[in-house]
């Protein structure tokens, strides 16, 4: 057989089974050292600048959920996966323009980073044709600085404040509103930008009790993320090696 890109050669197989390995094991100390159910946080494999025979082996050794952040390359690697029979559970975690809504609801089940209303109210009408709808995350920025993404708590703005994000996803009748994603701020201690999503986090839940996803925690910072309650955890170099790329 030809080395296309679907074709899961076995050192790389076996490089990508100990990484998984590793991460599962972090989650599950994690969970324990905060007493909670392992089964309570989700590990979306996040695939981004890797090709789709990695997203063929993490699916063969079980992973289920994988994340992408950019439209271009999810799209045609969502169809390579799709080609070769297997259907992940595609998460969108990156940027996303207005324009490019249509595609992502052709292979994303969510979308986690809808910042406002606007997005939101595109993000709706893309999705009206589909049989399930989207679940969408609303992205919040911990810092409050909305010039680096993310809807901003207690914020009045019409287009970026949470409050008016959130109900335009609850308004669209072809999006769940599923609950709140972040990243955290580079600057930031983890331990004091995940206290703070936690904070912000229940208080969305008050309003909103059907959301209750929390997506929170990359390679560097996901035992911090799960203590504070981090439902999905978004694990990319550390289970597929560093990225060429900063992205
Ligand atoms: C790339 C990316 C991740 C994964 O980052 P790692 O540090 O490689 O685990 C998580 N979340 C978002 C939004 C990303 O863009």
């Amino acid at each position: 057989m030809t080395d296309s890109s679907t074709t899961v050669r076995p050192d790389r197989r076996a490089e990508i089974a100990a990484g998984l390995a590793r991460v599962r094991a972090r989650i599950a100390d994690a969970c324990a050292a905060a007493g909670r159910d392992r089964a309570e946080v989700t590990m979306i494999a996040v695939t981004k600048t890797y090709p789709a025979s990695d997203v063929l082996a993490l699916a063969g050794l079980g992973v289920t959920d994988m994340g992408e952040n950019r439209d271009q390359e999810a799209a045609g690697k969502a169809a390579e996966v799709a080609a070769a029979g297997v259907v992940p559970r595609w998460h969108f975690i990156g940027r996303l323009q207005r324009n490019k809504a249509r595609s992502v609801v052709r292979y994303a089940d969510v979308v986690q980073s809808v910042d406002s209303v606007r997005l939101a109210r595109a993000l709706g009408t893309a999705a009206e044709g589909r049989d399930r709808p989207v679940s969408a995350l609303v992205q919040v920025s911990i810092d409050g600085d909305p010039a680096r993404g993310g809807a901003v708590p207690g914020s009045s703005d019409p287009d970026t404040g949470l409050d008016a994000v959130a109900e335009a996803v609850a308004g669209a009748p072809a999006l769940r509103l599923a609950g709140l994603m972040a990243v955290a701020p580079l600057e930031w201690e983890p331990e004091r930008a995940f206290a703070r999503l936690a904070e912000v986090a229940a208080a969305f839940r008050a309003v909103h009790p059907g959301a209750t996803a929390l997506s929170a925690g990359m390679s560097g910072d996901l035992e911090v993320a799960i203590r504070y309650g981090a439902t999905h955890v978004r694990v990319g170099s550390a289970l597929l090696g560093m990225r060429p790329t900063l992205r």
